[in-house]
């Protein structure tokens, strides 16, 4: 697959960041703050978006809180830069598991037609069926070394590039290389989001479960989202992204946010390469852990009680 290498290269070092798990060190803040008091680019004043209400494990109705019980664990399948192989190979089983999950958009890439990429309307039509489309920035830049003139620009810029083109109040962001710090959160709440993933902070190690295990519902930072991205530097397999989970539900459960990049299929003309790319997983292997997760409290599938919720499903970002 075609990709831009300008945006290719960033998003590489990203991940490799991502990969760390470094926690870093998190300004508490807290959930009362309003989400912006000088916002440039508001949230949309459109009509709620809807959903259709789904059966099965993984999707539940929109608009409406939702309880978790204390130790429940809440899995977030989260996708960085809506690579097109998202949409081809995952899209797919998700839908077959009546999940959905959560997209991270660098904005340049749909606003140019990149082939990298999924298209506006693809996005459009994710949002539409209960998915979550976020923000990734137009360019993605490390915001940690921009200016705070260059960040507000291509934050609010990717918000308002999602808006413009279809996306109803998008509510997720994921900062580019995971790189967080109290500038950056700033501009990402000003921009209008209401919450914001960072890269690593679940675990010490993407391989071998630690503490913490998972974030917390309602998380310590809602613009601090940790996260795993399981294997890192080679394909993500199955008995890693179990591990994660069946870790978090047996230490007191709790919000595991897991990163995904691409979605590699074995026919595809591109899976050598797609298998060598930063935590990517094959399409195979992700449908399998898909029917783990819809077999929770089940023989043979994840721990009881385990549910699988977008981020803003969690968040309530509506
Ligand atoms: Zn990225």
């Amino acid at each position: 697959m075609n990709r831009p290498r300008s945006v290719w290269a960033a998003v590489t070092i990203c991940v490799i960041l991502a990969a760390t798990g470094i926690t870093r060190v998190f300004v508490p803040t807290s959930l009362s703050v309003p989400a912006s008091t000088s916002s440039s680019v508001p949230a949309s004043s459109r009509p709620a978006h809807t959903s259709p209400t789904t059966t099965g494990a993984g999707q539940a109705k929109p608009h409406r809180p939702e309880r978790y019980k204390p130790g429940q664990t809440v899995v977030s399948l989260t996708f960085d830069d809506a690579y097109e192989n998202q949409w081809l190979y995952s899209v797919p089983l998700l839908r077959s598991h009546h999940m959905t999950a959560t997209y991270y958009v660098i904005t340049i890439n749909e606003n140019e037609a990149r082939q990298c990429c999924m298209s506006y309307d693809q996005l459009d039509a994710l949002q539409a069926e209960g998915n979550d489309i976020g923000g990734h920035t137009i360019t993605h830049p490390n915001l940690t070394t921009s200016t705070r003139a260059q960040a507000r620009h291509d934050v609010c810029g990717g918000r308002q590039d999602l808006i413009t083109n279809g996306i109803t109040d998008p509510g997720s962001f994921a900062y580019p290389f995971g790189a967080y710090d109290a500038a950056a959160e700033g501009v990402v709440r000003q921009c209008g989001y209401t919450t914001a993933r960072v890269g690593g902070g679940v675990s010490r190690s993407n391989t071998i479960p630690g503490p913490p295990y998972a974030e917390t519902i309602p998380p310590g930072n809602p613009y601090a989202l940790t996260t795993i991205a399981p294997n890192g530097s080679q394909p993500i397999q199955l008995p890693v992204m179990k591990a994660f989970v069946s870790a978090a539900a047996a230490n007191g459960g709790g919000w595991l946010v897991i990163t995904f990049h691409d979605v590699c299929h074995a026919k595809a003309a591109d899976f050598t390469h797609c298998m060598s790319e930063y935590g990517s997983v094959v399409d195979t292997v992700f449908g399998r852990f898909l029917d783990w997760l819809q077999s929770a409290g089940q023989p043979g599938g994840a721990p009881s009680g385990v549910l699988v919720r977008n981020v803003c499903q969690v968040m309530n970002c509506h």
